[in-house]
């Protein structure tokens, strides 16, 4: 059995010794972040809250393949894709992600799926405020991940730039919607159309989540 180490120092150096280290301290920068009152810029490749991109005239960029859910090693995301129709079109091509969700009590963060996205549909911002006291709202809806519309951005459902293909979005030869584009009114997936659905940090049901594991 091995020897404990003696202690050579005369007992009253002890208390000395610990408070040379406060003392030490004392004079050092500190560390102390005054979060949340005071935030820190993230780094700009950050990884943080995911966003699902829309093409400049605001269809929607994902085509519902389900390559991020199966890059997933957390198992967080799950997608359901559907059929585009001329009078309920979200992409511009034959596909869209009818239901999307990403579960952040399970992702961590990694960026795999980002990667995996064929359509540059997926990407990461630089927000990190994402915890919660409820699982059911760290399940984040299509809806919450959508991008914002931007300048001469119209909501999907609407057609395609008129005398173009899908080819010629990738291509970036559509810039902006087409002058006098409407949004379509089709509800024809059964989908429980709310208010809040448009806009980001709406809420939905838990019971209208798929995923919840
Ligand atoms: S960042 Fe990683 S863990 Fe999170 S959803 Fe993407 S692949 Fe899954
Ligand atoms: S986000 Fe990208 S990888 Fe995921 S379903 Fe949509 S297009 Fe496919």
């Amino acid at each position: 059995m091995a020897e404990e180490p003696k202690d050579t120092k005369p007992g009253f150096q002890n208390p000395v010794a610990g408070f040379g280290v406060t003392f030490k301290a004392m004079f050092k920068k500190r560390l102390t972040e005054q979060y949340p009152e005071q935030q820190k810029t993230t780094a700009p490749r950050f990884h943080g809250r995911h966003q699902l991109n829309r093409h400049p005239d605001g269809l929607e960029k994902c085509v519902g393949c389900e390559l991020c859910a199966w890059a997933c090693p957390a198992d967080a995301i799950y997608v359901e894709g559907a059929d585009n129709t001329d009078e309920e079109r979200y992409s511009p091509g034959e596909r869209y992600g009818r239901v999307y969700q990403i579960n952040y009590a399970r992702c961590i963060l990694c960026g795999l799926c980002i990667e995996a996205c064929p359509t540059r549909a997926l990407t990461m911002t630089n927000e990190f405020e994402l915890a919660d006291s409820s699982r059911a709202n760290l399940i984040y809806t299509k809806e919450q991940l959508l991008a914002g519309l931007e300048e001469g951005m119209v909501d999907a459902p609407h057609a395609i730039y008129p005398g173009t293909d899908e080819q010629d979005y990738y291509r970036g030869l559509v810039t902006e919607a087409a002058p006098g584009t409407e949004p379509q009114v089709a509800h024809s997936k059964g989908e429980v159309v709310q208010e809040s659905d448009s806009t980001f940090g709406g809420t939905e049901p838990a019971s209208e989540k798929v995923i919840g594991r």
